[in-house]
């Protein structure tokens, strides 16, 4: 079994962000970079299935600048076989990202492909659902359990109120949510060590897409400033001012 695992290089989730002044997006410049959370999720669980021996091969591939290969690197480390990069500077929205990864999952021969449930940068929550649509394949998504079977996966879903199980057949898509697995620690030496893992790079041209972008940004902005809280010094005091408060209500 092979799986294809795509992982997205966004601003460091410990970052705190800042807006452009005018007001266009985010500033990016000198901002620490990191793999999506929820596809180092997905990275893990791939090499877990290869540890026990379900995968044969593990995939990572993502869509980005050339400096993307840094989470590539990230994936190796974590016990991933092989990277791809699709080099571009362009913005890719998640329609071109699933319609890329469709021209490499039917290329790789892929039986499985791990996708986070989302990307933190523009927690669009789409790229998942578009692949399986374009490629005509069976769906698991927000994933906090999956068990690979012969050719069928059981998957449980995070869904409002409690978790859902589903059986696809292979080959399927599956999103990872975040109790799926706590992905590993990278140590130093196999950070060393993955470097002698390949990575190839492709030109975005080599794949017939049409960026044109589907959603037009208006502004971006910061959120709201929140209240400042206020330290009660007893019970009373709270059952007072729960009471008052209520009672305004
Ligand atoms: P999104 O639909 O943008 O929230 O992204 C969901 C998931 O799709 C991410 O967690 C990644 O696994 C994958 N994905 C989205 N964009 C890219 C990209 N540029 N390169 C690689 N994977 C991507």
């Amino acid at each position: 079994m092979k799986i294809v695992v795509a992982v997205k290089r966004v601003i460091d989730y410990n970052v705190k962000i800042r807006v452009k002044s005018d007001g266009s997006g985010v500033d990016t410049g000198n901002v620490k970079m990191a793999m999506n959370p929820f596809d180092e999720i997905a990275v893990e669980e791939a090499i877990r299935l290869k540890e026990k021996g379900k995968a044969s091969e593990v995939v990572a591939v993502t869509i980005g600048p050339a400096k993307a290969t840094d989470i590539l690197h990230n994936a190796l480390a974590m016990g991933a076989d092989r990277g791809l990069l699709v080099e571009t500077d362009d913005k890719i929205e998640p329609l071109a990202a699933a319609k890329i990864l469709m021209s490499i999952v039917i290329e790789e021969q892929a039986d499985l492909v791990l996708v986070g449930k989302q990307a933190i940068d523009d927690d669009c929550n789409q790229t998942g659902q578009m692949l399986a649509g374009l490629l005509g394949w069976p769906q698991g998504t927000f994933a906090s359990r999956l068990v690979v079977g012969e050719k069928t996966a059981g998957v449980s879903r995070e869904i409002d109120g409690g978790s859902q199980v589903v059986a696809l057949k292979m080959p399927c898509v599956i999103t990872t949510d975040l109790g799926l697995n706590e992905p590993r620690y990278l140590s130093v030496p196999k950070i060393i060590a993955a470097r002698k893992k390949p990575i190839e790079t492709r030109s975005l041209a080599n794949f017939p897409v049409d960026l044109t972008p589907r959603v037009k940004t208006i502004s971006v902005g910061e959120p709201a400033p929140r209240q400042p809280g206020e330290i009660l010094r007893s019970p009373i005091e709270l059952a007072v001012r729960l009471k008052n408060d209520l009672g305004a209500l």
